[in-house]
């Protein structure tokens, strides 16, 4: 009978420590989840536009974006089970298509002038 009672302690510990892990372990992917989501938002420094280009890029009267893109002009039809995928063959400069920056506005101490 003290064997038994030996056993359901022993089990209620283990089962104990188990939950102290579990939980520490949580915490632990919560702390990294968090870090995670801060590394991917950009410092307000980096003033990017949604079209992937800094600020400076964008035109201080219309805001238009006056970075260069490369955008494929020739492609090659290659006919798959799928449907026909299209391979770029060749690539030409371009504006950008962006036609006002919509990123975060850089402090106004940076800029002041
Ligand atoms: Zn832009
Ligand atoms: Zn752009």
């Amino acid at each position: 009978m003290s064997d038994l009672i030996t056993w359901v302690a022993l089990l209620v510990f283990w089962a104990m420590l188990f939950a102290v892990h579990l939980r520490d372990s949580r915490r632990a992917l919560r702390v990294v989840q968090a870090a995670q989501q801060a590394a991917a938002v950009p410092p307000p420094s980096a003033a990017l536009c949604g079209c992937n280009h800094h600020l400076a890029f964008h035109d201080r009267e219309n805001s238009r974006c006056h970075a260069m893109v490369e955008v494929a002009v020739k492609f090659q039809e290659i006919p798959s089970k799928t449907g026909i995928t299209r391979l770029p063959l060749e690539y030409k400069e371009r504006q950008c298509a962006c036609r006002r920056y919509i990123g975060p506005e850089p402090l106004p101490t940076i800029y002041a002038e």
